[in-house]
């Protein structure tokens, strides 16, 4: 169902990253423009952890904007590209968002984690028992042409 005016007025009030881009929120701020936000994770994966985030409400990857989704991507790896030039220690970098609880998603309303990594940092996805099982190809074309169809749809 597409969200109505009031609904979405709503979440906006509730919404703590909305209430961050109105500024009735504290944050710490690394890169502001008229279409987005990026400012410091309250509780870092590892120092310097980021969030970019749409300054419009959004819930999830079904009612954002893809050319918002575009634009988030380039900020984020702008911000990628000058973590080297700071004191963060930064080995890599992981670009994480979460769409939908499954998936970890606490916050509705888009956010693209920006995590710095390095070794030995402790972080890292756990993998389910059957992961060492490689699939055979049939399984993985079976699965390509369902996505594939869903695409097209
Ligand atoms: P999710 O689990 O939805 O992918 O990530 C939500 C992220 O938002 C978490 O990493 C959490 O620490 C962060 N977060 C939640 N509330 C606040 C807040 O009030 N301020 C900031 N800066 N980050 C928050
Ligand atoms: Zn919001």
């Amino acid at each position: 169902m597409v969200e109505g005016i009031n609904e979405r007025a709503q979440s906006m009030t509730t919404c703590i990253f909305c209430q961050i881009v109105e500024g009735t929120a504290p944050s710490s701020k690394v890169y502001e423009d008229e279409v987005c936000l990026a400012f410091m994770d309250i509780q870092p994966v590892n120092p310097g952890h980021v969030l970019v985030i749409p300054k419009v409400h959004s819930n999830d990857l079904s009612d954002l904007p893809p050319q918002i989704g575009a634009h988030l991507f380039q900020v984020a790896q702008r911000i990628a590209l000058s973590l080297p030039a700071t004191d963060l220690k930064n080995e890599g970098i992981d670009l994480f968002l979460a769409h939908g609880a499954a998936a970890g998603q606490d916050v509705f309303h888009v956010h693209l984690h920006m995590i710095p990594r390095y070794k030995g940092d402790g972080f890292g996805f756990t993998f389910g028992p059957n992961y060492e099982n490689l699939p055979e190809r049939t399984e993985l074309d079976a699965n390509a042409v369902q996505i594939k169809q869903g695409l097209s749809n």
